[in-house]
């Protein structure tokens, strides 16, 4: 049932984690994404997929404390039992740069500022009006600092939040941006949050603001929520974000996205991150579970060592478990978050049909998503029993052959050097 035109549709869903019987564990999503015979073409013994691209999402990085306030009406933190320290950060940027992709910190910032400008923004921090940040400011914060600012390429700083939860009177409710009955925050408020998250950027330079946002606590609206005119997805696309990650299941009114695994919001792609292998206390994590949907999510103590000069191992470990899914045929990591976007667009939505020598890509259904998603660069993948060479009038085509295989495995990087609907690749 393979063979030829394959139109995608993903209207299958798949609950959460599923129990295979040899007994491993498959993370899976709100909609299974890697199945057979979805997007791929077979004839003869050659084999083309569009295949799914996998982003690492790190929660909760920007802490200086480790503390588990929650008990005391202060953040949750990241709940580990020592303070953070720049070689903390310098295992994202590691695990980036080893695996050629950009993982995206989720980055709160209240721990960084070094002026106390949040006392004017009192429901952002526990201490309100009082806001005293001292005891966090040293030299380390400039340190971190520069390891973000050089490893630009490895290592997106993401809005995760302020102080990642709302206070008003002195307590906390869940979370900065949206509550627990999935109605965002004030709009006003909103528009003040991310006013102070590029200030306290710019106190260290971190950089413009960001094009990505994970939202605290994953409490998130598709769309505008209950007595809402405009959604948090309108705000932040004004503000430049093209794309929130985050789970489905939690998400209010997640009916509402189109496409399954993924949504458009005013413009913004949102995405579904499907479950975690570990929770967010696991502190350092083992990872072993096989990934179904296309987000690798963790929080930032999954990835660390308890005595830091070690983190190293616990990042080797990462690096062990995500790198395959490049050798892969029907998935590779994702070299940054925009190629991300449109790749899962493609995976999705791209139709791919194998008649004789000829590939045709179908883009009829992508190029209706709004805005650019979906109109930039692609990559298929193509397993062959010999060597193949690819030829294309319709497509600028860089072709590599991956290594580690008995069979010929290809990834051709395509983009479209004209507006067509369908683009034809001849093997040779
Ligand atoms: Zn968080």
């Amino acid at each position: 049932m393979c063979d030829l035109f394959m139109k995608i549709s993903r209207r299958h869903f798949v609950k959460n984690v599923t129990r295979i019987t040899s007994g491993a564990v498959v993370l899976g999503s709100s909609s299974q994404l890697v199945s057979s015979c979805i997007n791929e073409g077979i004839a003869g013994n050659m084999k083309v997929f569009i295949p799914m691209p996998i982003q690492v999402v790190i929660d909760d990085v920007g802490w200086w404390s480790g503390e588990d306030g929650s008990k005391r009406q202060e953040p949750y933190r990241t709940g580990i039992n020592r303070n953070h320290v720049p070689a903390d950060y310098q295992a994202i940027a590691d695990l980036g740069r080893t695996l050629g992709i950009r993982p995206q910190a989720a980055f709160i910032l209240c721990e960084w500022d070094k002026e106390n400008i949040l006392r004017k923004l009192p429901s952002s921090t526990w201490m309100g009006e009082r806001w005293d940040n001292s005891r966090w400011i040293g030299p380390w914060m400039e340190e971190a600092a520069e390891i973000i600012r050089t490893n630009k390429e490895n290592f997106e700083l993401t809005i995760h939040g302020i102080g990642h939860e709302y206070w008003e009177s002195g307590a906390f409710t869940r979370a900065e941006w949206t509550d627990s009955n999935g109605q965002m925050r004030p709009q006003d408020q909103i528009e003040l949050h991310l006013d102070y998250y590029g200030k306290l950027m710019d106190q260290h330079n971190l950089g413009s603001f960001p094009r990505s946002f994970v939202p605290a606590a994953f409490r998130h609206s598709f769309g505008p929520s209950e007595g809402r005119k405009i959604s948090l997805a309108e705000i932040l696309e004004k503000r430049g974000v093209t794309y929130i990650n985050t789970p489905f299941e939690s998400m209010y009114n997640k009916e509402r996205a189109q496409y399954g695994h993924f949504g458009i919001d005013s413009g913004v792609m949102t995405i579904d991150r499907g479950s975690d292998e570990f929770p967010w206390l696991t502190f350092p994590a083992h990872p072993s579970a096989v990934l179904s949907g296309s987000t690798c999510g963790l929080h930032w103590p999954n990835l660390l060592h308890p005595d830091p000069e070690r983190n190293s191992e616990i990042v080797r470990e990462w690096v062990k478990y995500l790198e395959p899914y490049n050798e892969k045929q029907e998935m590779m990591l994702a070299p940054d978050s925009v190629f991300f976007q449109h790749q899962l667009a493609h995976h999705v939505l791209t139709g791919v049909q194998l008649k004789r020598n000829i590939i045709t890509i179908d883009f009829t259904e992508t190029d209706k998503l709004p805005g650019t998603i979906g109109k930039r660069e692609l990559a298929i993948k193509i397993l062959a029993d010999k060597p193949l060479q690819f030829i294309s009038d319709d497509l600028d085509l860089i072709s590599d052959l991956l290594p580690g295989s008995n069979d010929f495995l290809y990834k051709l990087n395509l983009k479209r050097i004209r507006e067509i609907t369908k683009a034809q690749i001849r093997v040779k």
